[in-house]
């Protein structure tokens, strides 16, 4: 089957750099998000982050204008998922909403249509039984900043197909990006360990083991990762990364239990770099002013 045209539901962090990428490497894509707000914001994303492509050589300036001309809106999922033959949701980590969204999806698309998942740790397996295709459901997992980071993590359900498999596989590779294939467990691979360590870096930040700039030093420099896990966190969103730990401690148990601290910060609104305070505060051009 060719993939021309891919829906991509939920305009935050990750559903606006999947739309990019698609629209990139030449799919017609509408991103589709129930806020005009968040819609609002994709074409000056997709903008900056190309003409800073065109910048460092890394796209031509033809290659961005072929981008935006690629790039869609709509508040509308029922009318644009009948002409979709992929649609990939990237509404928040929670299943009553990602239940909703692959309800409509399975509903109004047609029997063609793949019907992928950007979830960070949910089955497939069960997000397929929401809909009657679970043999074209699978979660196609990207990394943030999509645009940036090469792999995509491909989980099969129980009854996903071979077929919708080797799909997103091509329309990744389209896209840029490696694939590794996952088998079903709760956090896959990379949720599962990112997930533990994040949490950890915030047990340590409230045990007092360290300041949360020498954790994330100590993470980088000593263990060698290119980002600490406080700074990932706030580069992730707080509250996904919570989503994911209460996920991840109902269905794999008490070491994923959330730190106490982690969940203060969501309380208290501090999400990360998308509200402009997280463990950092970024309220001053984006540099980082204090714990
Ligand atoms: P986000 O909160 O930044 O964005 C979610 C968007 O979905 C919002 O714009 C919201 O308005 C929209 N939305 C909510 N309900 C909707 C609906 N019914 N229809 C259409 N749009 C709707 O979330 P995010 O960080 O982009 O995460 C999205 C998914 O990607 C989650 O499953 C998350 O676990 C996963 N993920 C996140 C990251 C990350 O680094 N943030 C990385 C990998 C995977």
């Amino acid at each position: 089957m060719t993939i021309k045209n891919i829906v991509v539901v939920g305009a935050g962090v990750m559903g606006r750099g999947i739309a990019y990428v698609s629209a990139l490497a030449g799919f017609q894509t509408t991103i589709v998000d129930v806020s005009e707000n968040q819609l609002q914001d994709v074409y000056q994303h997709a903008k900056m982050t190309s003409e800073k492509g065109v910048q460092r050589g890394k796209l031509t300036v033809e290659q961005s204008l072929h981008l935006l001309n690629h790039l869609h809106t709509s508040i509308d999922l029922e009318t644009v998922a009948v002409d979709a033959d992929l649609i990939i949701e990237a509404v928040p980590e929670k299943r009553e909403l990602k239940k909703h969204v692959l309800e409509i999806a399975d509903m109004h698309s047609p029997a063609h249509t793949v019907l992928a998942s950007n979830t960070s740790t949910i089955s497939p397996t069960e997000l397929g039984s929401y809909t009657k295709r679970a043999e074209q459901v699978a979660v196609m997992h990207f990394f943030n900043p999509v645009h940036k980071m090469r792999l995509v993590e491909i989980v099969k359900g129980l009854e996903t197909s071979n077929d919708t498999v080797n799909i997103i596989q091509d329309v990744s590779e389209k896209m840029g990006k490696e694939t590794v294939e996952v088998n079903e467990f709760p956090g896959f691979v990379t949720s599962r360990i990112s997930a533990l360590v994040g949490n950890e870096a915030f047990h340590m930040l409230q045990e007092g083991v360290a300041s949360a700039e020498d954790i994330d030093k100590a993470i980088r420099l000593g263990l060698n990762y290119p980002m600490g896990p406080l700074e990932l966190g706030d580069l992730v969103g707080l509250d996904a990364r919570l989503n994911n730990l209460k996920y991840l401690h109902e269905t794999l148990g008490e070491k994923y239990r959330p730190a106490p601290l982690l969940e203060q910060y969501v309380k208290a609104g501090r999400l990360g770099r998308k509200t402009g305070k997280g463990v950092y505060d970024y309220t001053s051009k984006g540099e980082l002013m204090e714990k």
